[in-house]
């Protein structure tokens, strides 16, 4: 994956993807902003303020949206895919109006676990997120069409990496985990969520440490606080990155066979160890 935007990487810390945190306990507006300033400032301070946003309504946008997914889905699966050495059928993919996102994410994407391995795009905003989308985006980025691209390619890439570790795991007979979140438990939530996020990271940027995690001292994100949601995917990045560096096939395999488990949140570097030494035998 393609790492020059700072749009692109200021981006994944705020999607929601599958990711039921942002859904059910999203920080205000306010403090995201304030989060992504920090962020742009301090990686590309040089960039001036352009009034460049090339979408004047909803219309284009959201057709925009869905002709570059048409264009790029098979292409962008089969690169991964080709990179991992992934054999699997592609998944079908369908449209959805946006619901419940905020002004970042006008387009978004979600693997459906329950609904015949589809992937779902977002590309129908409302009026009203929509200008507060382009307001945002005006004013922070300077050329929005490469960074969308980006985006784009990132979702589907992002998302097929579930679909495969979802098919990967009914081929293994195992446990449906994903069947069997209860969104009630902010931890529970964590549990599930970290590793099919750290896992879809990982193939997404075919192993290669995302901006994101950069940013982040890893053996804190491990071993202390870890349940900090707003580092849920480079949590799960720096945690399945030496099993699949090691080894993507037979690491998934251990991934899958060997969930993690509520005792392992207080150390998650723990849990690599384990999966670590089981790829030892
Ligand atoms: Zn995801």
């Amino acid at each position: 994956m393609k790492r020059s935007l700072l749009g692109f990487f200021i981006f994944p810390l705020i999607f929601s993807c599958s990711n039921s945190f942002f859904n059910s306990n999203s920080k205000k507006e306010s403090q995201i902003i304030h989060l992504n300033e920090e962020i742009y400032r301090n990686n590309l301070p040089n960039v001036l303020e352009k009034d460049i946003f090339p979408f004047s309504n909803v219309q284009e946008y959201s057709l925009f949206v869905r002709n570059f997914v048409d264009s790029n889905f098979e292409k962008d699966i089969s690169d991964v895919y080709s990179f991992f050495k992934i054999t699997k059928k592609l998944p079908k993919y369908t449209f959805n109006k946006v619901q419940n996102l905020n002004f970042f994410e006008c387009e978004g994407a979600e693997y459906l676990y329950d609904d015949n391995k589809i992937i779902s795009f977002t590309s129908n905003p409302s009026e009203e997120m929509f200008e507060k989308y382009k307001n945002f985006y005006k004013k922070y980025y300077p050329n929005f069409k490469d960074v969308l691209e980006e985006r784009i390619h990132y979702y589907i890439k992002h998302e097929a990496g579930h679909y495969f570790y979802d098919m990967r795991s009914n081929e293994l007979n195992a446990k449906n985990i994903f069947k069997d979140v209860n969104e009630k438990n902010v931890k529970q939530c964590y549990l599930y969520d970290v590793v099919l996020e750290g896992v879809a990271e990982y193939i997404s940027c075919k192993g290669e440490i995302p901006f994101t995690a950069k940013f982040i001292d890893k053996d804190t994100l491990l071993c202390t606080d870890s349940l900090n949601k707003y580092y849920l995917y480079s949590t799960g990045f720096y945690l399945v990155k030496p099993i699949l560096d090691l080894n993507f096939k037979r690491g998934i395999d251990l991934l899958i066979e060997n969930p993690l488990e509520e005792k392992d949140l207080s150390c998650l570097k723990n849990y690599q160890d384990r999966i670590l030494g089981l790829m030892k035998n």
